[in-house]
């Protein structure tokens, strides 16, 4: 009893009647493995993919060396998700050989996807070396691409998938507030949204990331973030497609179960934070998650719409 009041720390992500939410890890490649195991992630949510290559910046990987290195993390989650993200160049994650030199604004020039449809051939051969690490596993692979603006970049992602023979569902990351604003158009294209709350805020408040001053407008309770994710949330549901959220807002135990009552259908988080997200979502029923959710929403402020919240889900 006292175990089920406390809620679950091992086993799926589940509310307390039921109501199930994957739990999955953010990872940077195969060392971060064990930790995500060990915390009982139920697969992927995002591999960001550029950790692997941000020491060889003379040029992109070879195939095989990168069909290697996702083949070590696809093998340690047979029958699970494994979401793989492709190169996420520029801005706070410089690559040589993608980026761009010199940019007057890093984080509104050719970064993430628009810097691989700069380099097809670079997309291609990770793409290519995605198809291979797959072959023969019993994975559910996915694939997204960052920083997508709209459906007609959506569109060169599936094509770009279909072309190096991909067999996997092909998502986006709604990191662009246009993406959250238009996700049923985007979602004509593929089978899911995840929402990279962090840049999502950065763009939304038109607030730096790496600019520690502006912190106050990374904080993910600001109810216009929450507003952006629900609409995400609602898009995909009335397309009968998914949404998650795989940026650092999902972390948070509280918030964890917000985003819940908005319709978000997995949470992906850095695997330290997976215990507490499953013993917090565990203690509260979707119903609740739906109230805090409805609470939080018309709030003025980030610290309002927390207060608020935690008022539901502690039942006052
Ligand atoms: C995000 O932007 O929220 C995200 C998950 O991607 P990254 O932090 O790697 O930019
Ligand atoms: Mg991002």
């Amino acid at each position: 009893r006292r175990r089920a009041a406390q809620g679950r720390t091992d086993g799926p992500g589940a509310t307390s009647d039921g109501h199930r939410v994957p739990l999955l890890a953010n990872i940077g490649g195969p060392a971060d493995v064990p930790a995500a195991v060990g915390a009982g992630a139920e697969g992927v949510g995002l591999l960001r993919t550029e950790f692997l290559f941000l020491k060889d910046t003379g040029s992109a990987p070879p195939v095989r060396q990168q069909t290697e290195a996702y083949r070590q993390v696809l093998e340690a989650f047979p029958e699970s998700r494994v979401v793989v993200r492709v190169l996420d160049a520029g801005a706070d994650k410089p690559l040589d050989f993608l980026s761009p030199g010199t940019e007057p604004n890093p984080a509104l020039g050719r970064r993430g996807l628009r810097a691989l449809l700069a380099h097809p051939e670079i997309l291609h051969g990770q793409l290519t070396a995605l198809a291979r690490a797959a072959e023969g596993l019993p994975v559910h692979l996915e694939v997204m691409a960052p920083m997508v603006a709209d459906r007609a970049e959506a569109r060169l992602f599936a094509d770009a998938c279909r072309a190096a023979g991909l067999r996997a569902k092909y998502g986006v990351m709604v990191e662009i507030p246009s993406a959250a604003v238009r996700a049923r158009s985007v979602l004509q294209e593929v089978e899911f949204l995840s929402v990279g709350t962090n840049d999502l805020a950065q763009y939304a408040f038109a607030a730096d990331r790496q600019a520690g001053e502006l912190a106050r407008f990374h904080n993910p309770w600001h109810p216009a973030l929450l507003d952006l994710i629900a609409l995400c949330a609602e898009s995909a549901r009335a397309e009968g497609k998914s949404c998650g959220v795989c940026g650092e807002a999902a972390a948070d135990p509280q918030l964890a179960c917000v985003l819940t009552g908005l319709g978000v259908t997995s949470l992906s988080m850095t695997p330290a934070a997976l215990p507490r997200v499953r013993a917090g979502l565990a203690r509260h029923t979707l119903a609740q998650c739906e109230r805090a959710a409805a609470a939080a929403r018309p709030a003025d402020s980030a610290g309002d719409a927390r207060g608020a919240a935690l008022a539901v889900l502690s039942g006052e």
